[in-house]
C-alpha cells in the first residue's frame, strides 16, 4: 500500500458534507467553521482551505490567524479570545480580523488604539459558562463604551457560549439562550451567535444569525451515543501498520508493565502508533483497533511508537496489514469513550510527526 506506516487521512468530501449538513440543519444561519488548535488536528491550512465556503472561520488564537493570512486564505476570520497586547490589536486590524472581546482590559485596549474604526467586533456574553465574556450588566457598559468610542467599531456583533449543549434534557442551555436573547434584544445588536455543534443539533433557538460548529464538521456526534448521531461523515481516519506479528505463549505478558497476561497461546500484532502520534496512553485492554474491517483488541499499554493487539482469532493479520485507529469504520467518539476522554481530545491530540494525507 502506497502511503506512510502512519497516517492521518483527511476526507475533504466528508468536510463538505459535513458543513452541507449544518447548513440544512441551521438553513437561516452564517455558518462560522471553527478551526482552531490545527482544526481539532486536521490541520489548519488545508482544513480552512477545503471549508472555504463557510462564511467566516474561527480560530483562538492571533498565531493560527498570521498563519492563515499568511497562507493567502482570505476568508472573514475571527479570533474567539481576542487580542491581549496594543501590538496584537494593531496586527488583528492590519490583518483584517474580527475580534471577540471577553474581558475589560480588552477594551481598554480599543479605546487606547488608533485602528479600531474598520474592525467587527463580537461582545461576548457570559450567560453561565463563566469562562469568558460579561455578564448582563457589565455587557451593556462595554457595549456604551464601544459605541462611545472616538472611532467606533465598523459593527458590533454579540455571541455566547453553551455550557452543556449536548445535555437535551437539561434546563441550562434554555436559560443561557433566554438570557442572551433579552440581553441582545434589549442592546439592540441584531447579529449574534450562540450554537456550537451540540446547540446546532439539539436547540432551535440556538441557531442565530451565526452559528460556530467545530466538533460536527469533522464528522463526530456531540451528543452521547444513546441518542441518533445526525448525518455526519468522520473527515479524519488514523491510520497505521502493523510492523510485526508474533506468538507469546500462555501465562507470558506482553509490554511495559507487564498489564496484560496471554490466558491463551496468543498471536500478537505490533502496530507502528504510540502516545507520540497521539494514541491515548490510557487506552486500556480490550479496547477496540481495526484490521481488515474486524475487531481486534489492544493489549498491555501503548508505548511511545507502537501498541499491540491480539490477532489470535484473526489469523489472515500479516506484517504490512494496515489498522485503524478510529475513522471511518471506528468512531473516534468510541475510542475516545475507551479511553476515558472525549472525542475532541483524541483530534486535536494528533502529533505534529504524523503525517497528513488529503483526500
Ligand atoms: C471551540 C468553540 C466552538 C466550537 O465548538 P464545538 O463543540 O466543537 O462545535 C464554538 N464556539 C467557541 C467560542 C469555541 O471556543
Amino acid at each position: 500500500m502506497n502511503r506512510p506506516p502512519i497516517c492521518v487521512r483527511i476526507s475533504r468530501a466528508a468536510l463538505h458534507h459535513n458543513l452541507a449538513v449544518i447548513r440544512r440543519t441551521a438553513p437561516q444561519s452564517k455558518v462560522m467553521a471553527v478551526i482552531k488548535a490545527n482544526a481539532y488536528g486536521h490541520g489548519l491550512i488545508e482544513t480552512a482551505r477545503a471549508l472555504a465556503a463557510a462564511d467566516a472561520l474561527a480560530v483562538a488564537r492571533l498565531d493560527e490567524a498570521v498563519m492563515l493570512r499568511e497562507a493567502g486564505v482570505q476568508s472573514p476570520l475571527v479570533l474567539l479570545e481576542g487580542v491581549a497586547t496594543a501590538e496584537q490589536l494593531t496586527e488583528a486590524a492590519a490583518r483584517n480580523l474580527e475580534l471577540v472581546v471577553h474581558d475589560p482590559s480588552q477594551l481598554a485596549l480599543l479605546q487606547e488604539s488608533a485602528s479600531t474604526a474598520g474592525l467587527v467586533v463580537w461582545l461576548k456574553a457570559d450567560t453561565g459558562m463563566n469562562r469568558l465574556g460579561f455578564r448582563a450588566e457589565g455587557f451593556r457598559t462595554a457595549l456604551a463604551q464601544l459605541r462611545a468610542m472616538p472611532a467606533p467599531p465598523r459593527e458590533i456583533r454579540a455571541l455566547t457560549h453553551l455550557a452543556r449543549a449536548e445535555e437535551v434534557d437539561v434546563d441550562m442551555t434554555s436559560q443561557q439562550i433566554s438570557r442572551f436573547t433579552a440581553l441582545t434584544h434589549q442592546a439592540r445588536i441584531l447579529v449574534t451567535s450562540i450554537g456550537n455543534s451540540a446547540g446546532i443539533f439539539g436547540w432551535e433557538a440556538a441557531r442565530s444569525a451565526w452559528v460556530r460548529p467545530g466538533l460536527a464538521l469533522y464528522g463526530v456526534s456531540p451528543f452521547a451515543a444513546s441518542r441518533q448521531r445526525p448525518d455526519l461523515l468522520p473527515a479524519m481516519s488514523f491510520l497505521t501498520t502493523v510492523i510485526t506479528v508474533r506468538k507469546v505463549p500462555r501465562g507470558e505478558t506482553v509490554g511495559y508493565g507487564a498489564a496484560w497476561r496471554a490466558e491463551r497461546d496468543s498471536r500478537i500484532a505490533v502496530l507502528a502508533a504510540g502516545y507520540g502520534d497521539g494514541v491515548p496512553r490510557s487506552l486500556p485492554n480490550g479496547a477496540p483497533v481495526l484490521i481488515h474491517a474486524q475487531r481486534v483488541a489492544v493489549v498491555g499499554r501503548v508505548s511511545m511508537d507502537m501498541l499491540a493487539v491480539d490477532v489470535t482469532d484473526a489469523p489472515d493479520v500479516r506484517v504490512g496489514d494496515a489498522a485503524e485507529l478510529w475513522g471511518t469504520g471506528l468512531p473516534v467518539e468510541e475510542v475516545a469513550d475507551w479511553a476515558a476522554t472525549i472525542a475532541y481530545d483524541l483530534l486535536c491530540g494528533v502529533r505534529g510527526r504524523v503525517p497528513h494525507l488529503y483526500d
